[in-house]
């Protein structure tokens, strides 16, 4: 790169948002350079392979009913693998499984059957199935509209018993959301239950990172630019560390919440949750299922035999399991997770070997009601900020965002050169954000 380059846009992180707006803003014509300060694109959606292991950055679950990702992805490529539909809940010793209501409704009477006196059991079934057909049913602008609430309230204002909540909900919805108390707004909630009930979780051949590495791939040779820290903004474009100076037009701002701000510092801080991702190498099987089993009653999140679901993940004859925690986990927490993971799987985990733990402090934006699912992304001329923060804390929050950026941005840009009397704003397209 030479020491100045002048490009018609310039986008700050190659996560989600910024390849989403990246990839639009060269579809409408404009020359782009996409600066990702890491070594590779995906931001907190990338993978590692070491040793015949896939290891992904965090234990995540790829959902293909997100509109922008069946929008964006070819699904096809990613040759992906499904978990079993819901979810096992450990509690006590029990294992219940919890199936999606709106599938298999017996399955979750039989689950739901050991975990509740009997006095509850129809009404929040009946409950639950109404809510879940409501959200899998109708369109998602209906989710969107009148007040919003925590998820706990939507859920008790749906009928369901705080009781049932905490025993059979809220151990899977602190997983998702990073959690515990349902504060998450009822609006996001909802769209993340339709998705999960309309689509699947899966995992890709390759690890999580190789949906933002298709995006990439989709760009024009030249756009991304790696190993590309920007230091800060500029009067007209960006200085990267090492003293390089791009010009713009426009410079979208597509980082996390806390780099975002160190370039715009104008944003509002925002309140992030953690999470640690443990993965362990375990020289047999030790649960055949390919589900996510919920910590009910003890330290963990969730935890999952992820070379069940996709076997390419382990090399063959040895099991990768991943786990969740909450929070930022220090030695002792994961010497205590491994002895939960072996009352979970009721296996001795002393032969498991750890391979590798993955601290997220910032994993997800905090959504706590009421929410807005999503925000203007423009900050003052020629500035623009996107990502999960600035829509919903998920891959579709993050790839909305970066595409309302780039609306914004190509709406800008052609006002800025078409006459007053013929500038013309294009109507306001899809915001869907959950
Ligand atoms: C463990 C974990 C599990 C998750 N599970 C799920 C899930 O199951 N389903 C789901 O929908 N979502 C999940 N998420 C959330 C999802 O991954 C995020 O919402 C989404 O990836 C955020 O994308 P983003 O582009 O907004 O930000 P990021 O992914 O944070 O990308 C920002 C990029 O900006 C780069 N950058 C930062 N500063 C600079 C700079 N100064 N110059 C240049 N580049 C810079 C960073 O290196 C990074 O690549 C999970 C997240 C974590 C951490």
């Amino acid at each position: 790169m030479s020491r100045t380059v002048r490009v018609d846009a310039v986008v700050v992180g190659a996560g989600m948002a910024g390849l989403a707006c990246a990839a639009d803003l060269c579809a409408a014509g404009l020359e782009v350079m996409l600066l990702e300060a890491s070594r590779q694109v995906g931001g907190r959606m990338a993978s590692d392979r070491r040793d015949g292991y896939v290891l992904d950055h965090g234990f995540q679950v790829f959902n293909t009913a997100y509109p922008q990702v069946r929008r964006r992805v070819d699904l096809a490529a990613l040759r992906l693998r499904p978990f079993d539909p819901g979810y096992v809940l450990a509690d006590g010793d029990r294992r219940l499984a919890l199936a999606d209501p709106t599938r298999r409704p017996g399955d979750l009477l039989g689950a739901v059957a050991g975990l509740l006196g009997d006095g509850q059991r129809p009404r929040d079934l009946a409950a639950l199935a109404a809510l879940s057909g409501r959200d899998m049913l109708v369109p998602a602008r209906l989710l969107k509209r009148g007040p919003d609430m925590t998820t706990r309230q939507a859920l008790r204002g749906a009928g369901l018993d705080d009781d049932f909540v905490d025993a059979v909900l809220a151990p899977f919805l602190h997983g998702v959301f990073l959690e515990p108390r349902l504060d998450t707004s009822a609006r996001f909630f909802h769209l993340v239950w339709r998705s999960m009930l309309r689509g699947s979780l899966c995992l890709p051949e390759r690890g999580i990172g190789a949906v933002p590495r298709q995006l990439a791939d989709g760009l024009p040779l030249g756009t991304l630019r790696l190993g590309a820290g920007v230091e800060r903004l500029t009067d007209d474009g960006v200085a990267l560390t090492g003293g390089l100076a791009v010009h713009a037009r426009a410079v979208v701002v597509a980082t996390g919440p806390t780099a975002a701000r160190a370039l715009l510092p104008a944003l509002p801080p925002v309140p992030t949750h953690a999470v640690t991702t443990v993965h362990h190498a375990a020289p047999e099987v030790p649960w055949p299922r390919k589900a996510l089993l919920v910590d009910g009653d003890g330290p963990l999140l969730h935890t999952s035999v992820v070379s069940n679901v996709q076997p390419a993940y382990a090399p063959r004859g040895v099991a990768l399991v991943s786990t969740s925690l909450p929070g930022v986990a220090d030695e002792e927490q994961l010497t205590a997770a491994e002895a939960r993971l072996a009352d979970l799987y009721r296996t001795s985990t002393r032969a498991w070997e750890r391979i590798a733990v993955h601290r997220v402090a910032e994993a997800l934006p905090a959504s706590p009601a009421p929410w807005p699912l999503s925000r203007g992304t423009r900050l003052a001329p020629g500035r623009y900020v996107c990502g999960d923060h600035r829509a919903t804390a998920s891959v579709q929050g993050a790839l909305a965002s970066g595409a309302r950026a780039a609306r914004e941005v190509l709406r800008d840009l052609s006002t800025a050169q078409t006459s007053p009397r013929k500038a013309r704003t294009p109507a306001p397209a899809d915001t869907a954000a959950g």
